[in-house]
C-alpha cells in the first residue's frame, strides 16, 4: 500500500481513537505515524496502545511510527477552596508556597524555584493565557500580582511564564518515569516538551542511548531564541504551535512556523507542524476554509509532517480529520505551483558523499523522469539527505533495521521498506527492482536510480549510484 503524497501525517491517539479497530481505520485514511501524549496516557495504557499500533502494523504490512511525547515541566497552580473563584481587573494576586487551598487573594504554586525565578515585571499567563497577571512584588516565597485580564481561575490550571528563564531542565520526575517506560515499550520517536536551551536535549539523549530519535518541541520563546543550536542537537523538530501561541504573541506564530520550518529543512532534520490544524473537525465533519489554508501552508511550506491532536485523540471525526488532511495534501502537491515553492527553499548540498549522490540522484531522476530513487539506508542517515533534496519522484528507503524504517515513516516523501542487506550488486539492483515493482511506484520498462554504499553495509558510505530497468517480472532488466 503506497502514499500518493509527500507530507506524513501525525494522528495522536486517545480516548476517540485507541481500539485497534480505529487505530487500523487511521492509517488506512492516512495516518503514517502515531502520537501517544504522555500528559496523558498511563504506562498500562501507553503500553496497550504500543501493542495495538504494533498489531496493527503487522496486520497491514507497513512500518508505523510511534512518538511518545513527554508532558515536560508543565506548571500548574494548586487548588482553591471553591474549586474555583472569579477576580476582578486591577486587584492584586498572590501566588506562594502555602499549599493551603486558594481563594479570591491567592493560591499555591507548587514550583519553589519558579518562585524565586519571577521577577517584578514578568508576565504569569494562566489556563492558556486566559488570565494574564503581571508580577508586581516578588520575596522567593511569593509572587504578587496585578490582574491585567480574564476573570477566571480554578484547580490546578496551567502557568506559563514567557518573560522567565526558568531554572529547570526539559524532564521532570514522571518525565524520567515515563521515559524509561516508552523506551522499555520501544516507541521510534520522543518528544520533549518545554525546552529552552540545547542543553535540555542532552539527559533525554543518554537516557535513550539510540532506542529513540528526539524530537524538539519549540513551544517557547527562550527555544525559538536559540533554534541554530537546538536544531543541531535534535533528531526532528516540532512547531508546537500551541503552547507556543500562548507564550509568543499570536500574531508572531506563523512567521516563526515558516523560520523553523526553513531551517530544519536546511538542516535536514523532520519537521512536524503541530495544533489546531482542523480544530473545527473536533465536533464538526468539515474544516472552516481557514483550516484547510493553514493546513495547505504548511504542506506548501515542504514540512514532513502535519499533525493532529484533539481533532483525533478525543474529536467525534477522528477518521475523518485524518481523511481530510489526506485529501488537502494530495490536492496541494498537485497544484501546478507547489513544485516552483517547493524547490524555492531547496538548500545547497554539503560537503559529503551522502549529499553529492543525493542531489545527483535527484537530478538524474528528474532529468530521465525515473520512477523513483531507491535508497539503501541502514540508520536512515542516507534517506534523510535523499529527502533534504524534497525530489519530484518519490524515494524508497530500503532498511535491513525495521526501528529505522519506522523512524522514517515521519519523512517527507519517503517510502520506507525493510529488506535484508543485498548479497552483491545484482542482488541490489534486483532488490530495488522488485521492491518498487511491488509497491506499486513502477511497471515493467520503467527506471529507477539507486544508491547505496559499497562495500554494501558499511554504514556512512553512500558513494554510488546506479540506473536500472524494471524487468518483465518486476527484476532487473539490464
Ligand atoms: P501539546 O504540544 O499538545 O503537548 O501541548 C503541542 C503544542 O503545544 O502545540
Ligand atoms: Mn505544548
Amino acid at each position: 500500500m503506497r502514499r500518493s503524497r509527500k507530507v506524513k501525517i501525525l494522528a495522536t491517539l486517545g480516548p476517540a481513537s485507541s481500539d485497534e479497530a480505529t487505530i487500523r481505520r487511521l492509517f488506512e485514511a492516512g495516518a503514517d505515524v502515531f502520537r501517544i501524549n504522555m500528559s496523558h496516557t498511563d504506562h498500562d495504557l501507553m503500553r496497550t496502545l504500543v501493542g495495538r499500533i504494533r498489531a496493527a502494523e503487522a496486520a497491514i504490512g507497513r512500518p508505523i511510527g510511534i512518538l511518545a511525547d513527554l508532558q515536560g515541566p508543565k506548571l500548574r497552580v494548586g487548588k482553591f477552596a471553591a474549586g474555583k473563584v472569579e477576580l476582578s481587573v486591577g486587584q492584586t494576586f498572590v501566588l506562594d508556597d502555602d499549599p493551603t487551598p486558594g481563594d479570591q487573594r491567592r493560591v499555591h504554586l507548587p514550583h519553589p524555584e519558579i518562585l524565586k525565578s519571577v521577577e517584578p515585571g514578568h508576565r504569569l499567563l494562566i489556563d492558556d493565557g486566559r488570565l494574564e497577571l503581571v508580577a508586581v512584588e516578588t520575596t522567593g516565597r511569593s509572587i504578587v500580582c496585578t490582574v491585567i485580564s480574564g476573570t477566571k481561575i480554578s484547580d490546578k490550571k496551567g502557568v506559563s511564564l514567557p518573560d522567565t528563564d526558568l531554572p529547570v531542565g526539559a524532564l521532570t520526575e514522571k518525565d524520567r518515569r515515563d521515559l524509561d517506560a516508552v523506551l522499555a515499550t520501544g516507541v521510534d520517536w520522543i518528544a520533549l516538551s518545554f525546552i529552552q536551551r540545547p542543553e535540555d536535549l542532552a539527559e533525554a539523549r543518554k537516557i535513550a542511548r539510540g532506542r529513540a530519535a528526539i524530537m524538539s518541541k519549540i513551544e517557547k520563546p527562550q527555544a525559538v531564541a536559540r533554534l541554530a543550536e537546538i536544531i543541531e542537537l535534535s533528531d526532528a523538530l516540532m512547531v508546537a504551535r500551541g503552547d507556543l501561541g500562548v507564550e509568543m504573541p499570536l500574531e508572531a506564530v506563523p512567521g516563526i512556523q515558516k523560520q523553523i520550518t526553513r531551517a530544519a529543512r536546511r538542516a535536514g532534520k523532520p519537521v512536524v507542524i503541530a495544533t489546531q490544524m482542523l480544530e473545527s473537525m473536533i465536533a464538526a465533519p468539515v474544516p472552516t476554509r481557514a483550516e484547510v489554508s493553514d493546513v495547505s501552508i504548511a504542506v506548501f511550506e515542504g514540512a514532513d509532517a502535519i499533525m493532529l491532536s484533539a481533532e483525533s485523540a478525543a474529536g467525534e471525526y477522528p477518521v475523518e480529520s485524518v481523511a481530510m488532511m489526506n485529501r488537502i495534501a494530495e490536492r496541494v502537491e498537485k497544484d501546478p505551483t507547489y513544485p516552483g515553492i517547493i524547490n524555492a527553499q531547496r538548500s545547497e548540498p554539503e560537503a559529503t558523499g551522502a549529499d553529492a549522490i543525493s542531489l545527483a540522484a535527484r537530478q538524474i531522476a528528474e532529468t530521465l523522469r525515473l520512477s523513483a530513487i531507491v535508497s539503501y539506508t541502514a540508520s536512515g542517515t542516507t534517506g534523510i539527505r535523499a529527502a533534504r533534496e524534497r525530489p519530484q519522484v518519490p524515494i524508497i528507503a530500503l532498511s535491513p533495521i525495521v526501528a529505522t524504517a519506522r523512524r522514517l515513516s515521519l519523512l517527507w516523501g519517503t517510502h520506507c521498506v525493510v529488506t535484508d542487506d543485498a548479497s552483491d550488486l545484482d542482488d541490489m539492483v534486483d532488490r530495488a527492482c522488485r521492491i518498487t515493482f511491488d509497491e506499486g511506484f513502477g511497471k515493467a520498462g520503467d527506471r529507477i536510480i539507486i544508491t547505496a554504499g559499497v562495500p554494501l553495509g558499511t554504514p556512512g558510505s553512500t558513494n554510488m549510484l546506479r540506473i536500472a530497468y524494471i524487468g518483465t517480472d518486476g527484476m532487473s532488466g539490464h
